[in-house]
């Protein structure tokens, strides 16, 4: 590939920009979560000159190799987590990023809750759902969402931003993406992350207010290494 992930950068932010045209949405007002798990620090530099300052990662340990020394180069750049989270990561979670679209179970927003308090630090939160309800996927199921939501505000006092979710592969995104509008709207939640490389141009015809964007940035992930 002769183009470079700066170049693609570009072409993303250009498509991004369309959509929100053709669906009538405020132009800015999505934003792109560029994913780099699985490439280096020295693959994502370029992309933050570029000018992208929000990045994505779905795993806690690989982002503490390479975040901390990022981040302090350039301190204007927001991490996402994307994937699941397990309790005893909380605290390491909580210090290294300032958001968090997967919690999905009580023990997860309670851990999150307790680390936010003891670091005082606030991060954005969003709920993922299991919008196929596929028994491998992380996700609160899609009946337990709206009381899932509650707990999270009335019982632990959290702010949340929205919902999350990753729509089965082999299925259209559509409905999934219809499906997330829906119950983020009966809760109040302006907040949507959905949409990826493949289908966040749907994503924001459905709305999205964050898509997710990695290998469409930076190329096909090798997790043979
Ligand atoms: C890897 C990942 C993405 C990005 O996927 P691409 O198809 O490479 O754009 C988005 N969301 C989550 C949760 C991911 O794990």
């Amino acid at each position: 590939m002769s183009e470079t992930a700066a170049d693609r950068l570009s072409e993303i932010w250009a498509r991004i920009a369309a959509a929100e045209k053709e669906a009538r949405r405020t132009p800015g007002s999505v934003e792109l979560v560029a994913v780099s798990k699985t490439f280096e620090a020295e693959d994502i530099r370029p992309v933050i000159e570029a000018g992208q300052n929000v990045f994505g990662e779905n795993r806690v340990q690989e982002a503490q190799k390479k975040w901390p020394g990022l981040k302090a180069d350039y301190p204007d750049v927001e991490l996402h987590l994307i994937g699941p989270l397990q309790s005893n990561k909380a605290k390491d979670a909580v210090e290294l990023f300032d958001a968090i679209h997967s919690i999905d179970r009580e023990k997860i927003a309670r851990a999150v809750k307790d680390e936010m308090e003891k670091q005082d630090k606030r991060l954005r939160l969003f709920i993922q759902v299991n919008t196929g309800e596929e028994p491998q996927k992380a996700g609160v199921m899609p009946g337990e969402v709206d009381d899932f939501v509650k707990f999270c505000r009335n019982d632990l006092g959290l702010s949340v931003e929205g919902l999350m979710a990753i729509p089965p592969f082999e299925e259209a995104p559509g409905p999934h993406f219809a499906l997330l509008q829906k119950m983020a709207d009966r809760n109040g939640l302006l907040g949507l992350s959905m949409g990826m490389s493949g289908d966040f141009e749907t994503a924001i015809s459905f709305g999205a207010t964050h898509v997710r964007v990695g290998s469409a940035i930076f190329g096909a992930r090798d997790y043979s290494g």
